[in-house]
């Protein structure tokens, strides 16, 4: 059996050919659709500056306190890097570098990869795994939280999970001018009753007290749902832009519910959050969130700049849609497989499939001098819809046998129309 430095390390999983389609596939339906809002993909590196992590995300911040994968590297003296653990610091990191909202232009960025946190590993939730995510830079109206809350809804139904089983929770965070008093306010409200809330939400007091609402112990969630609520605190701006937002969501017809507890964990947003939970997942069932961080840039050493985003997480869309019951639709490997009847028609038989390929056709081959029974088990497996039969009379005949493996069907078809025959069945 294997060892243990033969198999992935805890809290990764290889993700097979099954399962590495569907993630394409939901990466292309992200394609398709963010394309039609305008957005442009980046790449950014894997690793950065440990300090853009720290100084973008928070250091009070249980990503930033627990959970990043931080090395040294061999540099001389050596550099202290992190593995990205979310998408936006180093998206906003990259804008600035580079100039993207330079001059006050708007940048819509879209990327899809790999992050990693050092977690406990659970269903849905992996130390490395895989987000697809948006970033809309330099845009400061309510329109634009709008439209990036829509992209996130109409996403995931284009992904197939049905309207009825998601929710689309908002809330405004406000901002520099209000949200210094409510901190204040919600820490004091902590000291009030810190006999009743547990010891991590005592030190939030001090550190960061608007995590002490998503503080998952029971006590504290029934304590802190009596606690002030930033909604009635906001400033005149921020419920302005705020009502805004909830009328551009009205006027798409986007249904939405108002969570005033809802204040997502990174330090960097402003303004708007929200959050999409799915049914049927239990406690963990957000699958997808974001908000609005207008003074991101401005740590980094930037002009101020607004921003805003979201980001999805694969693993939690996959278990949203098996819950939900829906397949995710992904092309057979093979549409069409060539069946040699014997080994002298190997080199027709390679022509007529190589003649599919270059026509668009998935088709596939024997490479292993299976006998015809074993290539039909072939085409099986790989979901071909038709087993195109090669013998010596057909080579003689000019004319092949397609076999129909859904219908059950035989036909002979000669082999100069066999491409454009193919491509009618399959797409016709
Ligand atoms: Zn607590
Ligand atoms: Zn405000």
């Amino acid at each position: 059996m294997a060892s243990s430095n033969v198999q992935a390390p805890k809290g990764t999983v290889d993700m097979l050919p099954a399962t590495a389609r569907v993630w394409e596939h939901l990466q292309r339906v992200a394609q398709k659709m963010f394309s039609l809002y305008g957005y442009e993909p980046v790449y950014t590196p894997i690793f950065e500056h440990t300090d853009v992590f720290v100084r973008g995300i928070g250091e009070a911040t249980d990503i930033v306190g627990k959970e990043m994968y931080t090395f040294l590297d061999k540099g001389n003296p050596p550099r202290s890097l992190t593995l990205r653990p979310e998408g936006t610091a180093s998206i906003v990191r990259a804008a600035l570098e580079h100039g993207l909202t330079a001059n006050g232009q708007g940048a819509k960025l879209y990327y899809a990869g790999p992050m990693f946190r050092y977690e406990r590993p659970q269903a849905g939730r992996q130390r490395q795994f895989w987000q697809i995510g948006v970033e809309a830079l330099g845009m400061a109206e309510a329109s634009a939280d709008a439209e990036v809350i829509a992209l996130l809804v109409r996403f995931f139904e284009a992904t197939g999970i049905p309207h009825d089983r998601m929710r689309l929770l908002i809330n405004s965070m406000g901002d520099d001018v209000c949200r210094p008093d409510y901190r204040a306010k919600i820490a004091a409200y902590i000291h009030a009753h810190a006999s009743v809330l547990c010891e991590e939400c005592g030190r939030r007091a001090e550190t960061n007290p608007l995590r002490a609402f998503d503080c998952k112990n029971p006590g504290c969630h029934s304590v802190m749902a009596s606690a002030p609520l930033l909604r009635d605190e906001l400033c005149d701006e921020c419920a302005t832009h705020y009502g805004a937002v909830k009328a551009y969501l009205d006027h798409l017809g986007i249904a939405y519910e108002e969570d005033p507890s809802l204040v997502r964990g990174l330090d960097y947003y402003t303004r708007t959050v929200f959050e999409v939970q799915a049914s049927g997942l239990g406690a963990q069932n957000a699958i997808g969130g974001g908000g609005r961080y207008d003074r991101l840039m401005e740590q980094y050493g930037g002009a101020p700049t607004p921003g805003l985003g979201w980001a999805v997480g694969f693993e939690r869309i996959l278990l949203a849609l098996k819950a939900a019951g829906i397949e995710v639709p992904v092309r057979p490997v093979a549409e069409v497989f060539v069946a040699r009847a014997v080994p002298e028609v190997a080199g027709d038989a390679f022509l007529i499939t190589d003649s599919l390929r270059r026509a668009g056709v998935a088709a596939e081959i024997d490479h292993q001098a299976r006998s015809l029974k074993s290539q039909f088990k072939s085409a099986d497996r790989l979901g071909a819809r038709f087993v195109v039969v090669v013998g010596p009379d057909e080579i003689a005949t000019g004319q092949v046998t397609v076999r129909d493996m859904t219908a059950g069907t035989e036909s002979r078809v000669e082999i100069r129309d066999l491409d454009t025959t193919i491509i009618d069945r399959l797409r016709g």
